[in-house]
């Protein structure tokens, strides 16, 4: 997986560079954020990876780089609820940019103490439910919309 620092323009997808700022796109070269993170934090970020809108269908999966033999597991459950990591990218509007995240985040946070930025957590809280109305008015406003070539639906308004 391509490494990006915490807040740097993303360019993981080509196009959306000028909206999207990375977080959680971690290696084992690089050093990070360690320590507690609030489970209202958590909870809500697993509410949104659990189906997570994405503007294009990505390819390949990618091995944790912190656990040693496994490569991690196949998915995060908490409270009910399954997240799979390795291979989707969940995208969180925030004021001026989109933070786009792997949903390996998820597992980071959870297994090796990976603290994600304030305004990360922030915009995580205040996000609108996965695939709302509201959701993805807030997210084209930001600049980032579903490729129509490979959109499985009808667009929408
Ligand atoms: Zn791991």
């Amino acid at each position: 997986m391509s490494y990006f620092q915490d807040l740097s323009p993303c360019s993981y997808f080509g196009r959306w560079e000028e909206s999207l700022l990375a977080v959680g796109w971690l290696d084992s070269e690089h050093a990070f954020t360690k320590g507690a993170v609030g489970e209202d934090f958590f909870a809500g970020l697993i509410r949104l990876c659990m189906q997570p809108w994405q503007p294009a269908v990505f390819a390949g999966r990618h091995p944790c780089p912190f656990c040693r033999f496994t490569g991690g597991h196949g998915g995060v459950t908490y409270q009910g609820m399954t997240v799979s990591i390795g291979a989707e990218n969940v995208f969180v509007p925030g004021l001026e940019r989109v933070f786009v995240a792997p949903t390996m985040i998820a597992h980071y946070i959870d297994a090796h103490e990976y603290v994600p930025p304030q305004v990360f957590q922030e915009a995580v809280l205040r996000c609108p439910e996965m695939r709302s109305m509201a959701y993805l008015k807030a997210v084209k406003a930001l600049g980032l919309k579903r490729e129509r070539a490979i959109d499985a639906g009808p667009e929408s308004p």
